[in-house]
């Protein structure tokens, strides 16, 4: 079957330092890299996913509840939205960049879209693409909701959660369990900080 790897979301500001740091991303940034070199050769693709923000509306706030709204974070042409610099290895690696949430909210990497405008459930099946592994940031936030879609989207879908990290236990948890129920195949233990 062929497979893709999909890198999600490994940004600056997802990172420690980053304004909506998540435990542990600079360390996954760093593993999915060694992974990408080990077990690229498994992959018929590696692609990644970027949030990029010009004006998300209510998805930024000053006051974030951290479950609808955020810190600002990851703003076109800030260093905050680029790549995590651990991760470069594997973005170096990557065969198209999908960019999603100018305007709005945007948690799964299949509302994204390619430099050529070009959606990631295109992009795979014109590669005849049958499954998907999916790892980044955060577990229970972009990396849950890309899982959910790509399983929709009729991918084989399997999450390497030593290679996620997440911002919280609780909706961590919930995340497996969600992913679980759709048929999403989870391997390895999440990083979770609290
Ligand atoms: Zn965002």
């Amino acid at each position: 079957m062929r497979k893709a790897l999909i890198v999600v979301d490994v940004q600056n500001d997802f990172c420690e330092g980053g304004s909506l740091a998540v435990a542990g991303g600079a360390d996954v940034a760093a593993a999915i890299s060694r992974y990408a070199e080990r077990q690229g050769g498994d992959y018929a693709a590696i692609v990644a996913t970027a949030d990029w923000h010009i004006d998300p509306g209510a998805h930024w706030s000053q006051q974030p509840d951290f479950v609808d709204s955020w810190p600002k974070h990851c703003a076109v042409d800030t260093p905050g939205a680029d790549f995590h610099p651990a991760v470069v290895p594997a973005i170096e690696r990557s065969a198209a960049i999908f960019r999603k949430g100018e305007h709005a909210a945007a948690y799964s990497g299949f509302e994204g879209a390619d430099a050529d405008g070009r959606s990631l459930a295109d992009w795979l099946r014109e590669r005849e693409i049958e499954a998907v592994d999916v790892v980044g940031i955060a577990t229970d936030h972009c990396v849950r909701a890309t899982a959910l879609d790509a399983a929709q989207e009729g991918f084989t879908t399997t999450v390497l959660l030593d290679l996620t990290a997440g911002v919280a236990s609780a909706s961590t948890a919930a995340a497996l369990t969600q992913l679980r129920n759709r048929g999403v195949g989870l391997t390895g233990t999440p990083v979770v900080a609290h």
